[in-house]
């Protein structure tokens, strides 16, 4: 199984977290500023609004006081001291002042209320402030016996005699009734404003404890921009408005306003620490993080959910295209990619195997497919534990597996090979049944850079070659199998010549009566003339099955058996039947029967003297397809003949099935016949146990006079065998034939 891969996920999450962070950082930065300037222009409207205010009261003030004056000027001289205090009550019953009095030049002062009185230094000021017919404004530092704040003293010359005044009147405003017009109150913020004079001595202030001179501060502090302290203090002594914008102030970053008033050359001046801007970009920041955090988080789940998707549906096609379905294990396609790979260019240390359960058709026959597909799935599961990690294997098709194993010389490896196949039987045979695997391996060295699939060729080659062993089946690739391949390539290019040159020829092997001794048919064997070189049929006739060249040269000798039978019959010569043995691919051809009546018609041959002979495994392996054609030959009068009984897995079963009219008993019965009893015990069975389905019992192979003997007092019919005649010529045959008996 491939891993899901994450790694591009956890970069595009590295670079989104960076571009993010930096991201807020920039937002903070520009909300900082955004409320910096924010701030500024806030501080800047609201201290030019309180000035404005202030010079509005003033100005209402001083207008005041001037008409208030005008009454008393108008009704001078005045008679009676009592006359001025009633005058000054009366005006003051609207209560705009804390007090209204009056200083005379002559010494006399009066108070709109008796309780409340001025310094004589105070009423000192007035008279000589006034004394020049102006407007006199000022604030006076608390007076403690008097007043529990500053005070501010308005005053206004009075001039009856218009030139020579006579005194002042006067108004007296407690600092917080200006404070609380201004709206100087100790804020929340650490707002600060004060009105200041030409000199920086703070006037009013909305602290309770404020700083006596700006310029104190502003010395011992850093002003931020551009101008210095001695251009502010030069401005406002000029009555100009000062650029100043920040001061810093025991590391702390302040804003710094003045605007100029109507007043005596005074300033209104506010500050406010930048730290409280920072604390409100903050909090915005904070809430944009949160914000952020949210959507990041969405995103990424988002994100992450999609990239799952990816990885499903990238897991999906890598198992389509490389998980072979019914195993689990790789599949070719994943053999073939990561061939290279897993090689590594280890020549003289790798080998590639390829095995194969012989007959595995015969468990899934017996035992049903899903019992088959369990062992293949069971292998592969043997292959997987057995195989190192560097090694690796595929299904190559249904019961062919191919190994890439690590390789040192051939002992070791085939030791490893047997051990496999030990595990492999003891593994995978299935617990009810008797079938134990049977696996052949052909195993090719790789010695050479040659491309996977000639590798894979070369070990097919071999496990041709295991298949045909008895014992042991593990074959090495050797160079002969590919001189075989040459030479069977050669065959393909020149079969199609030979049989229209007539390079094939009939032999035929004489069949005789054991209680006679007489002929009484042969079996055709096909010789292929090459170069005057008789080629013998196992040669070619696996190269001819596997092309299908089979079923043409099968209906030729039977038109040369036709020919030759047709011949004796027409120059009255003895005539017995004769045999033609028939590929298995005429089982699924259906041309087959009607070829036969067609050939057997040209030359007016009885059909009841071309005997078919099938091979048995190819009954067994397609018993329905062989019921059906053995009843075709039947019904149009062929008899029929099983060859090699004995070689594969007939069961009586089949034989009862079947309406064979003789059976010919394989020649690999007679293999061990001198040596081993028990041979001939199985021999005599076969033979009894044919007898009784009522066939004809053929035996091939017979080279002895013993094993002649042997047969005919086990009841055989027929003899076929070098002890009676090789295969031979059709004229050799005519002289055979003449002679009457061979035994
Ligand atoms: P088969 O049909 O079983 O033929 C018997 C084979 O045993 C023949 O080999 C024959 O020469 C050989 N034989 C006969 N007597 C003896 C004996 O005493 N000892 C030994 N060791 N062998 C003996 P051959 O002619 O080489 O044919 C081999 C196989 O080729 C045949 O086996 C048959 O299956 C196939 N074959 C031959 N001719 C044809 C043909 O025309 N068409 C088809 N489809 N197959 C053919
Ligand atoms: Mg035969
Ligand atoms: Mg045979």
């Amino acid at each position: 199984m491939q891993k899901i891969s994450f790694r591009p996920f956890i970069i595009f999450s590295s670079i989104a977290a960076l571009a993010i962070t930096a991201g807020i950082f920039f937002y903070w930065r520009q909300v900082t500023i955004l409320l910096e300037q924010d701030v500024r222009s806030h501080i800047a409207d609201t201290t030019k609004e309180s000035a404005r205010d202030f010079d509005r009261v003033a100005d209402t003030d001083r207008e005041i006081l001037a008409t208030t004056a005008l009454s008393f000027e108008d009704s001078y001289p005045w008679k009676e001291d009592s006359f001025l205090s009633e005058m000054l009550a009366r005006f003051d019953q609207n209560e705009h002042f804390h007090l209204l009095g009056l200083a005379l030049k002559d010494g006399r002062t009066f108070y709109s209320s008796p309780s409340s009185s001025l310094s004589a230094e105070a009423l000192r000021d007035i008279l000589k402030n006034t004394a020049n017919g102006k407007f006199y404004f000022t604030v006076r530092p608390r007076e403690k016996e008097k007043y529990t704040s500053s005070i501010l003293v308005q005053a206004v010359p009075l001039d009856p005699n218009e030139g020579a005044p006579v005194g002042a009147l006067f108004a007296v405003q407690k600092e917080d009734y200006y404070k609380k017009i201004l709206g100087f109150s100790p804020a929340e913020n650490e707002e600060k404003s004060f009105i200041i004079d030409r000199s920086g001595n703070t006037i009013l202030s909305s602290e309770e404890n404020p700083t006596p001179n700006v310029f104190s501060i502003l010395e011992h502090v850093k002003l931020d921009t551009h101008p210095s302290v001695g251009e502010v203090r030069k401005a406002i002594l000029q009555g100009e408005s000062p650029l100043v914008g920040y001061y810093t102030e025991d590391g702390l970053h302040n804003f710094l306003q003045f605007v100029p008033l109507a007043i005596n050359g005074w300033y209104m001046v506010a500050t406010i620490p930048v730290k409280h801007v920072e604390e409100q970009a903050a909090q915005v920041a904070k809430l944009s993080l949160i914000l952020f955090g949210v959507v990041f988080v969405v995103f990424y789940c988002l994100l992450f959910f999609i990239m799952r998707l990816r990885e499903d549906s990238k897991q999906q096609l890598f198992t389509t295209a490389f998980v072979d379905s019914l195993t689990g294990a790789d599949n070719f396609n994943r053999m073939c990619e990561q061939f290279d790979n897993k090689l590594d260019g280890l020549y003289h240390q790798a080998a590639l195997v390829i095995f194969d359960i012989n007959k595995f058709k015969v468990i899934n026959d017996l035992h049903g497919y899903e019992r088959g597909n369990e062992v293949l799935k069971r292998v592969a599961q043997v292959l997987q534990q057995e195989l190192a990690p560097e090694e690796c294997f595929c299904r190559l098709s249904a019961d062919n597996f191919v190994l890439l194993l690590e390789y040192k010389d051939r002992p070791s490896f085939l030791k490893r090979l047997k051990a496999l196949a030990t595990q492999l039987k003891r593994d995978c045979t299935l617990e009810d049944s008797r079938i134990m695997l049977d696996i052949s391996f052909g195993i090719y060295e790789i010695t050479e850079e040659i491309p996977f699939y000639i590798m894979l060729d070369r070990a097919h080659l071999a496990l041709d070659r295991a298949k045909q062993r008895t014992f042991d089946k593990c074959e090495f690739y050797e160079t002969a199998d590919r001189t075989r391949i040459v030479t069977e390539q050669q065959i393909e290019n020149n079969m199609a010549s030979a049989l229209a040159n007539k390079e094939f020829e009939v032999f035929l092997q004489p069949k005789c009566d054991f209680a006679t001794g007489q002929i009484r048919g042969a079996e055709a064997l096909v010789r292929w003339n090459h170069d005057g070189h008789m080629v013998r049929p196992d040669e070619f006739i696996p190269l001819f099955e596997r092309n299908g060249f089979i079923l043409q040269l099968d209906m030729f000798i039977l038109e040369e058996v036709a020919r030759v039978l047709s011949q004796w019959r027409k120059n009255n010569k003895p005539v017995v039947p004769l045999a033609v043995n028939f590929s298995r691919l005429h089982l699924n051809d259906a041309r087959f029967i009607p070829q036969m009546r067609r050939i057997m018609a040209q030359y007016d041959v009885p059909t009841s003297l071309v005997e078919a002979e099938i091979t048995e495994s190819v009954i067994f392996n397609n018993l329905e397809r062989a019921q059906e054609v053995i009843g075709g030959l039947h019904l149009y009068g062929f008899p029929v003949s099983m060859d090699d009984f004995g070689s594969g897995y007939s069961s009586l079963n089949v034989l009862k099935e079947l309406k064979f009219d003789s059976i010919k008993l394989d020649k690999e019965f007679l293999a061990g016949f001198g040596e081993n009893p028990r041979a001939q015990k199985v021999i005599q069975g076969a033979i009894s146990m044919l007898k009784t389905l009522g066939v004809k019992v053929i035996t091939e192979g017979v080279e002895s006079r013993e094993q002649a003997e042997f047969l005919r007092a086990c009841g055989a019919d027929l003899a076929q065998g070098y002890f009676f005649s090789r295969p031979v010529t059709v004229s050799t045959f005519e002289q055979l034939l003449a002679k009457k008996t061979l035994w």
